[in-house]
């Protein structure tokens, strides 16, 4: 493979770029004009360029997978991330994009088709079956998950079930869904549900709780989940019987709320509030990882605390831990001003 070289060429932030296939709902079938793929061999699998106006914009990033390319062509890029989880580091996997470009696709995959499967549950699979083959090198793991929802810069826990007094008294004085770092770089979030979990069995059937508990609030509070930032959470605390080795891994995977810009003007009451909430947490999230990628500059102040999702992923995000944001774009022609909108987003990070 040409380009499973992931994070052991520059620095620990990688940006992926994938085009998803025109789809039959699609408005218009020009996608071969508008986008191409430069074909030079060091730009092979690296470069997209854009036509707007019959003006061509070429990015080129650390990998662009085509429309054609498998969720098996994609997790085979990030496996080696994903295993890293395991050897005691925090890796954080975004997916960042227009709705409709293809984010949860990449992440979860296709509902009703396990053979297209996201990186989610391929992840998850991984893990396992390393945990199972590192055994009898004496290592022992133990796991666990927590799924939240950041919408209006506020958490929703999707896997909680109980409504004990506790949470509602923090509930009434504001103190639910508190943020905590401690000095040793666990992040602690009040009252969240946090799962014990030994199988992929179990971490589906959470997922599928967490599904559903999204799209009852959906209709509940009129909000739709690609208004909001979907965190998946896997603690993973290894433990060497015989070198009595330990380690402390970290793998969070989030679809981003929809990137598409509304207009302002626009947009009144809830929804001009939920639209500078994601600008916000867009913005920071941009702003963050644009202030690590160029860290040699020691001075810069990184601005984690601009909203709720750096804050939360702030231990994850800075040090030796691991970046990979994926880049989701539409191949439509009416798509085509968001398209570069992203990729431009993508590329400031880069
Ligand atoms: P988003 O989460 O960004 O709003 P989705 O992941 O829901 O977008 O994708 C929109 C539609 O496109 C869905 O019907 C999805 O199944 C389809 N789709 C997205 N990416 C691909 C792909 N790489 N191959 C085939 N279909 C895709
Ligand atoms: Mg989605």
């Amino acid at each position: 493979r040409l380009h499973n070289t992931i994070l052991e060429l520059k620095g620990n932030i990688r940006v992926f770029c994938r085009v998803r296939p025109l789809l039959p709902d699609d408005s218009s079938g020009s996608e071969g004009k508008l986008i191409s793929y430069p074909t030079t061999t060091e730009a092979l699998g690296r470069g997209i360029d854009i036509m707007q106006n019959g003006q061509k914009h070429s990015f080129s990033f650390d990998r662009v997978f085509m429309p054609d390319e498998s969720q098996e062509d994609v997790f085979v890029e990030i496996s080696q991330l994903v295993q890293s989880a395991l050897d005691g580091y925090k890796v954080c996997i975004f997916a960042y994009g227009q709705t409709g470009s293809g984010k949860t696709y990449t992440m979860m995959g296709k509902p009703g088709h396990p053979d297209l499967k996201g990186l989610i549950p391929r992840s998850l699979e991984q893990i396992f079956q390393t945990r199972q083959s590192l055994l009898s090198q004496g290592w022992k793991y133990e796991m666990q998950v927590s799924m939240l929802e950041i919408y209006n810069e506020t958490i929703r826990d999707l896997l909680s079930t109980n409504r004990d007094a506790s949470r509602l008294e923090n509930a009434c004085n504001g103190k639910q869904y508190a943020i905590k770092h401690d000095a040793s770089g666990n992040t602690h979030v009040t009252d969240l549900t946090v799962v014990d979990v030994c199988s992929t069995k179990e971490v589906s059937y959470l997922l599928d709780r967490a599904a559903h508990s999204r799209s009852v609030g959906k209709t509940q509070m009129n909000e739709q989940s690609s208004r909001s930032h979907f965190v998946f959470t896997l603690r993973i605390s290894g433990l060497n019987e015989s070198t009595e080795q330990q380690v402390q891994g970290i793998l969070n995977l989030i679809d981003l709320a929809g990137s598409e810009r509304l207009s302002k003007s626009g947009s009144t009451g809830d929804r001009l509030k939920e639209t500078q909430a994601i600008n916000k947490s867009l913005s920071s999230l941009s702003d963050v990882i644009f202030a690590l990628a160029k860290k040699e500059k020691k001075e810069d102040h990184v601005p984690f605390r601009n909203s709720k999702l750096t804050y939360l992923l702030q231990p994850c995000l800075g040090g030796d831990s691991k970046t990979l944001m994926f880049v989701n774009i539409s191949p439509e022609a009416s798509s085509v001003g968001e398209s570069l909108c992203s990729l431009r987003f993508a590329a400031r990070v880069n």
